[in-house]
Parts: structure tokens; sequence; C-alpha cells
């Protein structure tokens, strides 16, 4: 049993999202190039959505929290109401929960299952509070994790959400989809940094040198992150399934239409976003994968990151490129429905060592309490409306 199994992860509030699909993701998120000035924001503010150009800004997440998250503390208990003080009623909050909670990663037991208990007459006016993902953060818990996400981004219900169950039974063979057209240029790594719901290798997105083009997508389509969903042991982590198999990761590479200018713009158009996935089942090893697997114990926890360059994601693509594509969302809030989803269909192999790694990650900040960064994928949603298109016959 896991002593932590609830996702951590960036604060509502905090504007950090990793998108993808995260991401939000976790995902996709804001984007900058090195100065200020020029970093893109998009980000949870007040109730609505924000983008925009902003200071402060830490690559793919934006308000990246320094490594100890000293700007990311533990989500302090909600404020009581105000209230008369009464010599007859006990404090109104019961204090500060015991540390050794995970509760920094969205468990919500820390939080919904608490109670003010308020005995004699002010037992009248007790009320039960609601502590709703709002007040902290969004992660993959019990508390706090896909189930939940609705709560503070209702789109998460919406007509396009993302991943969905493939079904190749149903998806319709489309003979006018293109082939794939897709462009690395190992020069353009340059980061990797943990965001506490998965880790992101960031590139230089300035150019057009890091590219997706063709399959179902009109124009050219930027590469700015990939990340992994995984799960805590083989038969799970992928977000997408096969004919409800499910793989035990799923790589997601995400890139945004250049028509839009910057990410931040990208993501408030249907069009915004192509993010290819691919499966991953435990096998031989990836060679392709290992300097990532390699760079992991220098980003262990949330906030932390490091140089990652000259890296060809290309080594991480199978040798078919047949897909199926459909319109989708990100997978990790805020779920934007901005993706053309083009999932591979064949998987590529990665070793139960180099999987192994990845599940020595965390989702806390150092010096927190320990909660391992595994299951960190949402369950396939409603196709409603949708076709799913398959490449191939
Ligand atoms: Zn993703």
């Amino acid at each position: 049993m896991n002593e932590c199994r609830w996702g951590g992860g960036g604060k509502w509030g905090g504007g950090g999202w990793g998108g993808d699909g995260g991401e939000g993701p976790s995902h996709a998120g804001d984007r900058g190039e090195g100065t200020g000035a020029t970093r893109l924001q998009v980000g949870w503010g007040g109730g609505s959505w924000r983008a925009g150009a902003g200071a402060g800004g830490a690559g793919v997440f934006p308000a990246l929290p320094a490594p100890g998250c000293r700007e990311h503390p533990l989500p302090a208990p909600p404020a009581p109401p105000a209230r008369p003080v009464t010599t007859s009623s006990p404090p109104p909050h019961p204090g500060p929960l015991p540390p050794a909670r995970c509760r920094g990663h969205g468990s919500g037991g820390g939080y919904k299952r608490r109670r003010r208990r308020v005995r004699g007459p002010g037992r009248l006016l007790q009320q039960r509070p609601r502590r709703t993902m709002a007040h902290h953060h969004w992660g993959y818990g019990p508390g706090n994790g896909p189930e939940h996400w609705h709560e503070a981004f209702p789109i998460a219900r919406g007509a396009r959400q993302s991943p969905v169950e493939i079904h190749s039974a149903s998806a319709r063979y489309d003979p006018t989809l293109q082939p794939l057209t897709i462009s690395y240029d190992p020069t353009t790594s340059k980061r990797v940094v943990n965001n506490g719901h998965a880790f992101n290798v960031e590139f230089e997105d300035s150019a057009d040198r890091s590219v997706l083009k063709g399959g179902p997508l009109s124009g050219t389509y930027r590469l700015i992150q990939f990340h992994f969903h995984w799960g805590s042991c083989d038969d799970k982590g992928s977000e997408h399934t096969v004919d409800g198999v499910k793989y035990a990761a799923e790589l997601h590479l995400v890139h945004w239409n250049t028509k839009y200018g910057k990410f931040g713009e990208a993501v408030k158009h249907p069009d915004g976003l192509a993010v290819l996935g691919v499966f991953l089942k435990v096998g031989n090893a990836r060679p392709g994968l290992q300097k990532v697997i390699d760079v992991l114990e220098s980003i262990k926890t949330k906030g932390k990151e490091t140089v990652f360059t000259n890296f060809d994601p290309t080594g991480l693509l199978p040798a078919s490129r047949d897909f199926w594509t459909y319109p989708g969302s990100l997978t990790t809030p805020p779920l934007l429905e901005c993706v053309t989803w083009i999932v591979l269909r064949e998987p590529i192999t990665l070793s139960s060592e180099q999987m192994s790694k990845l599940r020595c990650l965390y989702f806390n900040c150092e010096g927190e309490t320990p909660c391992k960064m595994v299951d960190n994928w949402r369950p396939c949603q409603p196709l409603k409306n949708r076709e799913i298109r398959a490449s191939f016959q």
C-alpha cells in the first residue's frame, strides 16, 4: 500500500500548469524564453483565465517554485468565517493539521473530512465547511484527483475531453489523412523540470526547428515540451487506452500551432495544440530514453530543474507512424479543449529498470513528506459526439 498516493501539484492560484496536456501536467502551460519580458503566462487567477506576457515565469510552468518551494508552501487551512467571539464556544477553527500528512499533495483527506466541532449554544451556528478543490491543489489523489477537477475547472465535463478509449474497430480509416512529418532538432532541447505532477523536458521554440506537420494538421506546430504519465505498476499508467488495454506509460509530445504566435495564445483555440501520444510497455530497454532516465536523479522533487541539452525525441518514437486522431483537450487542469490528438498505434518498450526509475520521482517538494510520483494519469473521458479517425486500415 502506498503511504501517500495522492498526486501533488501546482496550486490553482499559482498559475503553474504544464500543458499537454498539464497538459497542465500537469501538461502544457505557459512558456517563456530567457527573459521575463518574453515569457507568456497562462494561469488560473481570480476565477478567470489570463494569458499574456509576464515576468517570473519559468518556462513551460509560470511562476515555477524555486527548489524548496518557498513560494509554494503547504496550503494553509482556509480561514474561518468571521463571527463574533463568544466565551461559550471554543475557537471556531481547529488549528493547523499535523505536519506528517502528505496534504501538500492534495490528499483531501487532510481537509475535506475536517469539521469544526462546536459544542454548546454555538452549535446552532455550526457550519460544515466546504473544502473543495479550489481551496488547495489539483493532483491525482482521492481528494484532489480527476474526479474533483470539475469543481474548479468545469470544462472537465465538456464536449471534447481527453483522454478517451480508442475502440479500434470503431475508428474510421480516413485515406485523406496525410503522412506525419516529424522533424526534431536535438539542439532545441533545453531543460528538464519536475513540476509536481510529472516532469517536463522543455524545448526552445522561438523558431521552426523542432516541428510536427501533416497527419490531420494544417500548418506547422512547434515542439514546446514532452512529458510522461505512468502507473504504480505495469498494468496501468497510460491515459488513452486501446480496446480497454492500459499501457504502463504514455509519452506526450506537446506542439503549438505557429499561426497563433505563442503557446499562451494557441491554447485559446480549438486547433491550438497538437499532442503526439506514444504508448510505453515494459520489455526491452529503450536506449533513446536512457538520457532522460539518468537525469531524473537530479530532479527528484517538485520545483527541481536542470539543463537538458542535445536530446533527440525522435529516439522515443516507434518505427511505425500509423496513428489515430481525434479532437480533445489537455489531460490536466486547465483541461482546455485545444488539442488535436495524434496517438501512435505502435507502442515503444522500456525496461523494468527504466520504468522503476520513473517511479522514484516525488510529487512533493524537498523536505516535505515523501510522496512517490506514480499514477499521474487521468482516466478516459466520454467520447460524446466525436469520431476517432485512423491513418491505417
Ligand atoms: Zn500529458
